[in-house]
Parts: structure tokens; C-alpha cells; sequence
């Protein structure tokens, strides 16, 4: 019988086959949900998805792509904000 803490759906299960031929079952942590762009809600590219533990260890430029707004915001959103803050500008000098 497997442990109480690994009866639930908390882990997620892999078929390990052992070096001596025996498959047994893996209980792995769950990798957490997909980053989302803050604005429009669209799936981020270029960001890391794994368990803490392991992304911690990464790189800052490994994480997330290397733009304002990187990690935070697609990049046509971004776009947009730069667009529009630097309207703000010319509006204020102007
Ligand atoms: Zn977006």
C-alpha cells in the first residue's frame, strides 16, 4: 500500500522501469501553472515552467526573455505600453 500522502492527485504519476526490469510507479511533483501575460491573458514563450526548487537555480536571463516587461507581459502588449507611454511624453514636452 502507497503512502496516505500519495493516494490523493497532489503528485503526479510516472512508470519507472528499474534496471532490473520491474516497472514501477514515480510519484513527482506537479510543475505549476502556465505564466500568463498580465493584459491580454496569452500564454508567455520564453518562460520557464518547472518546479521552484529547480527554476530558482537558473539564471535571471534563463527565466524569463531579455525586454521591458519580460516575464510580465506578451510582447505585443509590451509593444503597446511603449507606444503609449511614449505618446504620453511627447504630449507632456509638447
Ligand atoms: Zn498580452
Amino acid at each position: 500500500m502507497v503512502a496516505p500522502r500519495f493516494r490523493s492527485r497532489r503528485f503526479r504519476r510516472s512508470n519507472v522501469r528499474t534496471p532490473g526490469g520491474s516497472l514501477v510507479v514515480h510519484y513527482d511533483r506537479r510543475k505549476p501553472g502556465r505564466p500568463q501575460c498580465s493584459d491580454c491573458g496569452e500564454y508567455l514563450k520564453g518562460v520557464v515552467r518547472g518546479i521552484p526548487s529547480i527554476v530558482r537555480k537558473l539564471s535571471k536571463t534563463q527565466k524569463r526573455p531579455e525586454r521591458p516587461y519580460g516575464g510580465t507581459l506578451c510582447s505585443s502588449c509590451m509593444r503597446k505600453v511603449i507606444i503609449e507611454k511614449t505618446r504620453k511624453l511627447v504630449v507632456q514636452d509638447g
